[in-house]
């Protein structure tokens, strides 16, 4: 049986509490004869002693163990990106993306592995439960899924995550996209490759907390949606084409009603609301499509989604 290669990229902020319990999870975990394994951290700018720690254990990692550290926190997305693109300059035959915060069970890349050998070029660890998260949180995602599927044409299933393998096909096919905004749920559906799901009960955090708040979830869902569909704009315009198809219909009315009663009521209330909507409605229209324009302006810098610090290799160190 040939000796197959897999990455495993690993982003982190902030995460020195859970590294030590991380890799003493992970290496038993991957014993496979078959298998030549490269972990590759991303540090994404984090300011605790994580980047000390993952160096000290380096060399009790497997060979061609490293970090890349970035200059300051990208966020999740580019972090892993960075993981990405660091993988595809190894020889690796596929990637495996993990939290370190242990709520990917590790054990479980083997399952993805044997998936994987059988022929699906994206394997995805499918969350089972959701039982980690608070309820409100539980509640928002759902929404989130229900209108992200609505607005766009990508299909996004709910529990699907970043704890998948990717062949290195699709790797290099995910990497081509350098667009800034990367909403990389969207970007993994939008590659397309054949995907075979396993359900994987998640656990929670080991320690430290979620980085992602209310404020990053909604960022995340503007991006998301800004990212995958144009519609809010074609809402927009029909929103405006209703409001004047009712505005005409008013207007009719009220001639209507001053031919046949000849009197005029006055309607100071009625006109100062008309007022107040339209006045709404207009800036909403142009503030959906200011994040548009935004967006494409941002895009337009072609700047990198992220910046390397510099690489700690197992011999640097
Ligand atoms: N992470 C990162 N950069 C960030 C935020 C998070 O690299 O700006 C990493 C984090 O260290 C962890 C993973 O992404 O390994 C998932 O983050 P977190 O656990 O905070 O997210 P959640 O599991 O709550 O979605
Ligand atoms: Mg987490």
């Amino acid at each position: 049986m040939n000796k197959s290669s897999i990455a495993i990229v690993v982003p982190m902020y902030n995460e020195a509490s859970n590294i030590e319990r991380f890799f003493d999870r992970l290496v038993p975990a991957m014993t496979s004869p078959n298998v030549a394994l490269r972990i590759i951290c991303v540090d994404d700018g984090s300011s605790d002693d994580g980047v000390a720690r993952v160096t000290r254990r380096l060399r009790t990692l497997p060979e061609g163990a490293c970090v890349v550290q970035l200059s300051r926190n990208f966020g999740k997305e580019a972090a892993l990106l960075a993981g990405l693109d660091a993988a595809l300059k190894t020889d690796c035959d596929a990637v495996v993306m993990i939290d370190a915060d242990l709520q990917h069970p590790p054990e479980a890349i083997t399952a993805l592995m044997e998936a994987w050998k059988e022929g699906s070029e994206v394997v995805i660890a499918s969350r089972t439960s959701r039982a980690g998260d608070s309820i409100s949180r539980r509640f928002m995602t759902r929404r989130f899924y229900r209108l992200i599927n609505w607005l766009s044409d990508i299909p996004m299933v709910d529990g699907d995550g970043d704890f998948r393998l990717l062949s290195r096909a699709a790797v290099e096919a995910l990497c081509s996209l350098r667009e800034q905004h990367r909403f990389t749920k969207g970007l993994y559906s939008w590659i397309g490759f054949p995907v075979a799901r396993i359900p994987i009960e998640f656990e929670s955090r080991e320690a430290g907390a979620s980085k992602f708040r209310l404020g990053h979830l909604i960022a995340l869902a503007v991006n998301a949606i800004t990212s995958f569909s144009v519609k809010p704009l074609r809402l927009a315009i029909i929103a405006g084409l209703i409001i004047g198809a009712l505005s005409l219909a008013t207007g009719t009315w009220i001639t209507f009603q001053t031919f046949v009663h000849g009197r005029q009521v006055p309607g100071y209330a009625s006109i100062f609301c008309g007022m107040m909507f339209l006045g709404g409605a207009q800036l909403i229209g142009i503030g959906v499509l200011g994040e548009y324009v935004g967006r494409t302006y941002i895009e337009s810098k072609s700047r990198p989604p992220y910046m390397v610090r510099r690489v700690i290799s197992q011999e640097k160190q």
